[in-house]
């Protein structure tokens, strides 16, 4: 550490838990996010002004303006611009501690560039809006040996569980064995159907960053029990104030962590998946290299049907009214008016080609 570091970090390494010898580590630690929506940008907000190493941001998405009351790293004008939200978290993060390593990719982890995205780093951050994507990031951390944090918010609730893979249960073990109970209201209501509060998002990213933090500033091998959550369901409501810590036993017979079947990590990439918070369909079943200025010319001529186009050097967004497309380089689209993947195919299609 040199000294501008020391003073930098000083309040941490006073703190008996760290030390010098933890912040040493954490600044040569890694952690891969997938996701920048509220519980994404929390944690990574934490990290970063922790003193993280070098951090890696995966999303998918844009900012919105209903995304500002809760998506902290997030201003208006990102919205007015429709930033990629890995782009605008990356210059917001690197605006606030240059001496981390950050790299926001706009991407969709899917099971063809999950193991080449996560692998390489030392923890997994979930940020995700879906229980496809997180069984998904479950296989990848457990077939690569990664342990992940899984974290989930919808209303004035949250849940987050530390996963150790071949030493705590896995996201497997507690969602397929008929324990579903035990996740309580996350994976049945989504932020589109119950909202969500900010509140509820900072109190589990807070908890999240923390078990990152004790992790990652570990001493090589040292268990960090009792401190640590891992194996253990932490949820929290902030409107009924009602705080539980359950423990999550290992299932021997787990798909995942038991037998080893990578069900997610194998299977196709994700045909269409209707988003968190919005009334829309991604298509993302071909991954074909966009030319997007082409592209905006092609629109402007025709007009009569495709208006209002809107283009910045990460994707082209415009209305075919009752719907609005954007496209994004990497030929995903994201329809929103619609949840009907075959409105959405149909535009995509008619608009972008076959
Ligand atoms: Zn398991």
């Amino acid at each position: 550490m040199n000294p501008d570091q020391k003073e930098r970090y000083s309040r941490q390494i006073l703190f008996q838990g760290m030390g010098e010898a933890g912040q040493e580590r954490l600044l040569r630690a890694s952690a891969v996010l997938v996701g920048c929506g509220a519980l994404g940008t929390a944690v990574a907000n934490l990290l970063v002004r922790a003193g993280l190493g070098r951090l890696r941001m995966i999303d998918r998405d844009f900012v919105e303006a209903s995304n500002l009351q809760r998506q902290t790293l997030f201003e208006e004008s990102d919205a007015r611009e429709a930033l990629p939200k890995a782009v605008a978290a990356e210059r917001r993060l690197r605006a606030i501690n240059s001496d981390v390593q950050i790299e926001g990719l706009v991407s969709d982890l899917t099971p063809t560039n999950a193991g080449e995205l996560l692998s390489g780093f030392e923890l997994i951050l979930d940020g995700t809006d879906n229980f496809e994507t997180r069984l998904l990031l479950n296989d990848a951390a457990v077939f690569l040996g990664i342990p992940w944090i899984y974290a989930a918010v919808v209303g004035s609730y949250g849940v987050t569980m530390t996963i150790r893979p071949g030493e705590s249960a896995c996201l497997a073990c507690l969602l397929e064995a008929g324990a579903d109970s035990q996740c309580g209201g996350v994976a049945a209501a989504t932020c589109d159907t119950a909202g969500v509060l900010n509140a509820a998002a900072g109190v589990i990213a807070s908890i999240e960053a923390a078990e990152a933090t004790k992790l990652l500033a570990a001493e090589p091998g040292a268990r960090v029990e009792p401190s640590a959550n891992a194996g253990r369901l932490v949820s929290y409501d902030v409107w009924s104030g009602r705080f539980q810590s359950i423990r999550v036993a290992r299932n021997p017979d787990c798909r995942a962590c038991g037998r080893r079947q990578f069900t997610y990590l194998e299977g196709d990439a994700q045909p269409h998946i209707t988003m968190c918070g919005r009334d829309s369909v991604q298509i993302h079943e071909r991954s074909r290299k966009l030319n997007l200025p082409e592209l905006g010319r092609k629109l402007a001529v025709a007009a009569a049907s495709a208006g209002d186009i809107r283009t910045n050097e990460f994707l082209l967004r415009f209305r075919v009214p009752p719907y609005e497309m954007t496209v994004f380089a990497d030929g995903r689209a994201i329809v929103k008016g619609t949840k009907d993947p075959a409105v959405a195919r149909s535009l995509y299609a008619r608009f972008i080609g076959a």
